[in-house]
């Protein structure tokens, strides 16, 4: 059996790791999936950040041109083990520093174009900054993050997802390619207000697209490591906010936050990541669940988020609180939280009965064998 040839995924077929129908691909015999939003847990990285997902066993099914796109790793699944992540604060000040080496202001894409920061109502630039499309803007950029970071006593840059060392030594940052779109890097932060990692979102505007993001990380190169998937906090310092309110995405936590402020938001980077954490930050605090609206027709996000709120519950057992859960709802024809509060959408509180009432029975299917397995 050959497999010649790769397909997109569509709305009909969405690609089956990040559960969204644009961006990724499959091999026409949907052996092997390449999905344009997550590493994690993948058989491989491509050079570009993809990850690269086998779904059975026969990858010696596949004969097509791998080895051009794609760097040769070890064989064994999960074999390409991350090495130790520096400490927090090693990591906060390296990514802080490339950022106001390179902020979002130094290139208007970032803050003005199609899907950039003012258009999502975001104020603040602190946390963005300029990824250089380039590799020699990149090389120039590190060289002065050396510089400025050695000036401050800080020279080893082990341990910093998105950083790594070539063979003669010289410390890189990212890829070693250059990439064709203009790349907003968008800090996580921790609880504690200091930034674990950061993406890049790729700022090429397709319409009907959403928008595609990866990690910076140096999981694919030697010695090189991933951040996994932190939680965004996008406001630290805001404690005493009543309850936690949950979206997809470091942006969108960005925007509902300025919008909402008497909430304590999060963004994880993915419906499927980071719920320990969400369950963690919420304990013993109602708990509003903000993803795309699409809950109600994507069986991938219903699924996730019935994943959510089955640890939810066993969360509330093991430490003995009842606060509520809520599913935000607005306009279905809007998708996002940030777009419904920019557009001053009516958001209704769903309980988890009445958001189970309004899915597609095959959403339905997948909440419930979450909610109520064996
Ligand atoms: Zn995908």
């Amino acid at each position: 059996m050959l497999a010649t040839g790769y397909k997109r995924v569509s709305k009909k077929r969405p690609c089956c790791v990040c559960g969204k129908p644009d961006w990724c691909s499959t091999t026409v015999t949907e052996t092997i999936s390449f999905c344009a939003r997550s590493t994690l847990n993948s058989d491989r990285v491509s050079r570009y950040g993809w990850g690269v997902f086998y779904h059975d066993a026969s990858r010696s099914d596949f004969s097509f041109d791998f080895k051009r796109n794609f760097k040769q790793l070890p064989k064994t699944k999960k074999s390409k083990v991350s090495h130790e992540m520096a400490p927090l604060a090693i990591r906060d000040k390296v990514y802080r520093k490339l950022i106001e080496l390179s902020p979002a202001t130094s290139n208007h894409v970032i803050v003005k174009g199609r899907g950039g920061l003012l258009e999502r109502g975001i104020l603040d630039f602190s946390h963005y900054g300029n990824l250089p499309r380039l590799i020699n803007e990149r090389r120039v950029l590190v060289e002065r993050l050396v510089e400025e970071l050695g000036k401050e006593g800080l020279r080893s840059f082990e341990g910093i997802p998105g950083f790594w060392r070539d063979t003669r030594r010289r410390l890189r940052l990212w890829s070693e390619q250059d990439a064709f779109d203009d790349l907003m890097l968008i800090a996580f932060v921790g609880p504690d207000d200091l930034i674990r990692a950061c993406q890049i979102r790729f700022m090429r505007y397709i319409p009907n697209k959403s928008g595609r993001y990866v990690w910076l990380s140096s999981l694919k190169e030697k010695d090189g490591c991933g951040p996994g998937a932190p939680l965004h906090h996008a406001n630290p310092c805001s404690r005493s906010a009543k309850s936690i309110l949950v979206t997809e995405g470091a942006l969108k936590a960005a925007t509902a936050q300025r919008l909402l402020p008497d909430r304590y938001v999060v963004g994880n980077s993915g419906v499927a990541t980071s719920h320990r954490e969400i369950i963690e930050t919420a304990r013993r605090k109602p708990l509003e669940i903000a993803f795309d609206n699409d809950s109600f027709t994507n069986p991938h996000v219903a699924r996730a988020l019935a994943a959510l709120l089955r640890s939810r519950s066993a969360d509330q057992r093991s430490f003995a609180y009842d606060d509520a859960v809520t599913i935000l709802s607005w306009d279905r024809r809007v998708k996002g939280l940030d777009e419904a509060l920019l557009a001053s959408l009516k958001l209704s509180s769903l309980t988890v009965a009445e958001w189970l009432k309004g899915l597609t029975p095959e959403c339905r299917e997948q909440a419930n064998r979450q909610l109520f397995p064996g």
